[in-house]
């Protein structure tokens, strides 16, 4: 095989393909070149003719990464590859470029050394000014000050793992899959009981006097998720229940047992169904409104 020279290899732009270094994040000058590198790799490697497309999987997998230990958030893998490939698009257009028009397009060097942005956020930040993007999007207030750096002056460089930050951002990961964990087993459940496993209970359940709490199967708000999540308000609800003097339970098994009677509740459309929490929420409610009202009545 014919080897290649560094002449033949050199982007006249760009300069020589080269893994880019994970201190700081890439700009789009050093994605077209680890692009070129990863290609060379695997012509190397024996894949004679890679697609472009796993060039860009490659090469995108590697920038996430640096990202990720920036600790911030990017969009998603398919959208960095696709910017990935349209990155490698405009350095090719510029290798194409005759040489004597080349002086033409010499501004594009500035728009290779920019950043090659793929964080989530896209808020107008400032040093001072918090990101306000929802939290799965949003950028660390520690990190903000790196980002805009790396947007503008890129004099800063990643370094080593901060202890504490790091602990802090383990249990909160740790928290986040524990709940991730109870929606799934949550859901599992609603999939194989039925309506009534909820809106029924037995007599001696009734006279056993256990605490709402004690009982898994009404702990349907604990998990449910919002779309499911019966957010009417029930005044009268309440009311009935002091008035008869019933359990939050009790009150909140009857309602679904009528209302699966009548069909609004379904296998399928759970949307109305409550329990003891929505039923002590509610109870707590009118019995703060009634208080209030007396208080203004008194006066
Ligand atoms: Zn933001």
């Amino acid at each position: 095989m014919q080897r290649k020279t560094r002449k033949s290899t050199q982007h006249y732009v760009l300069g020589q393909p080269a893994n880019f270094t994970e201190t700081c994040l890439p700009t789009n000058k050093d994605v077209s070149l680890h692009y070129v590198f990863i290609r060379n790799e695997l012509i190397a490697s024996g894949n004679a003719n890679p697609s472009k497309m796993a060039v860009a999987e490659k090469v995108a997998s590697d920038i996430e990464a640096v990202w990720k230990t920036a600790s911030i958030p990017t969009v998603t893998h398919k959208s960095v590859s696709n910017k990935v490939q349209s990155c490698v698009s405009k350095a090719q257009l510029v290798t194409k470029t005759s040489s004597c028009k080349r002086s033409k397009t010499d501004h594009q060097d500035e728009e290779f050394d920019k950043l090659f942005d793929i964080c989530t956020c896209r808020c107008n930040l400032v040093e001072e000014k918090m990101c306000t993007c929802p939290k799965e999007r949003k950028v660390p207030q520690l990190e903000v000050a790196f980002l805009l750096d790396q947007r503008g002056a890129r004099r800063m460089i990643i370094g080593g793992i901060d202890v504490q930050v790091t602990a802090k951002n383990q249990s909160s990961m740790q928290r986040k899959r524990k709940f991730e964990a109870a929606v799934e087993r949550e859901k599992l459940r609603a999939t194989e009981s039925t309506v009534s496993d909820v809106a029924c209970f037995s007599s001696d359940e009734r006279s056993s006097g256990k605490s709402d709490s004690d009982d898994p199967a009404f702990d349907v708000d604990a998990t449910r998720m919002g779309s499911q999540q019966m957010r009417r308000s029930l005044p009268r609800l309440a009311a009935e229940c002091d008035r008869f003097n019933i359990s939050n339970r009790a009150g909140a098994a009857i309602v679904n047992a009528a209302f699966k009677g009548l069909g609004f509740i379904t296998r399928e459309d759970q949307h109305l169904l409550i329990d003891h929490s929505k039923s002590r929420r509610e109870r707590n409610k009118s019995r703060q409104q009634a208080c209030q009202q007396t208080s203004v009545n008194t006066n």
